[in-house]
């Protein structure tokens, strides 16, 4: 018994098949181009198996609410030829079987719930920094969705006190986002983040503002665990200052578990979304 999983990312698609014990029989990676290139390699890649069932996390926004005529659509990317393209209809016109769909970060949640560093709880909220910041929770084991998936990256934050860049998000300019993701490092700074040196002040301003969110989602949401991945989390040094910040900005208003059990970086490391993906897929084929 096989099952597909598709990360589908902005600048590549990673497709996996699993067995029924979830473990990774073969993997591979596809650039993003257009729909109908990338999408011919994915079903080429998937016509050697015989699959129960295929589960994507993709990025976004997507429809991910059944009762919508878009649903399993990436709605408004400005990615070309991705924009209304029927996603969900396109895998279900080839193979006719179950599709799991919901965001990357989503997916990335699921796995590092249920095989990665939230094994042991029943809740937890996977934030990604990268190209942009995004997040999914998972919250009485299900992912948190309501009419739409939230957009966690897209919340305002307090400017810090010697930040002067107006952000790069083109519809909020300095959301969290716009403020922290890897293009607003590299355009504040002049260099990509993987440039900056560790013990540039900068890193405690990104901190302050990942912190700010940390807390807000702390507050809504009261998640077990808060997992960071993305690649502006490769910085190691990152995660300390990050839960420096959130501590000072906490303040003990409420519980939380251990701070350094309770901000972490992916169990699954760069795994977290092809992994929830495969899982999607298992419960869809129930
Ligand atoms: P994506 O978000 O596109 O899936 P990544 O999570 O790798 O991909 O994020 C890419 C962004 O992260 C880029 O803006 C890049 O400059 C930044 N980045 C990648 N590696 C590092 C690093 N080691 N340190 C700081 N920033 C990094
Ligand atoms: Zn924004």
């Amino acid at each position: 018994m096989y099952y597909g999983g598709i990360e589908a990312g902005g600048t590549k698609f990673v497709c996996a098949v699993s067995d029924e014990n979830f473990e990774i029989i073969e993997a591979i990676s596809i650039p993003t181009t257009v729909p109908e290139v990338t999408m011919t390699k994915v079903f080429a890649f998937f016509d050697q198996y015989q699959l129960q069932a295929i589960g994507v996390g993709s990025f976004g926004p997507i429809d991910v609410n059944l009762d919508s005529d878009t649903y399993g659509y990436i709605t408004s990317t400005p990615k070309k030829g991705w924009n209304n393209y029927n996603f969900v209809g396109a895998i279900k016109d080839k193979y006719n079987i179950p599709v799991a769909w919901t965001t990357d970060v989503n997916a990335a949640a699921y796995g590092e719930y249920r095989r990665g560093s939230a094994q042991q709880a029943k809740s937890c909220l996977y934030l990604t920094i990268g190209t942009g910041i995004g997040g999914g929770a998972i919250l009485n084991e299900k992912i948190v969705e309501g009419f739409g998936h939230p957009e966690m990256g897209h919340i305002l934050v307090r400017r810090h006190s010697a930040d002067t860049f107006e952000g790069t998000c083109p519809y909020h300019g300095d959301c969290l986002e716009g403020l922290a993701a890897g293009p607003a490092i590299e355009q504040r700074l002049g260099k990509k983040g993987n440039m900056v040196a560790k013990d540039d002040p900068y890193w405690e301003q990104e901190a302050y503002y990942i912190a700010q969110a940390l807390m807000t989602y702390t507050l809504i949401l009261r998640p077990e665990k808060l997992i960071l991945g993305g690649g502006v989390m490769k910085q190691q040094h990152l995660l300390p200052l990050i839960r420096q910040s959130f501590q000072a900005l906490l303040n003990d208003y409420v519980a939380i578990p251990d701070l350094d059990s309770y901000i972490v970086t992916p169990g699954l490391v760069d795994h977290a979304g092809i992994t929830g993906s495969i899982l999607l897929a298992a419960e869809k084929a129930i």
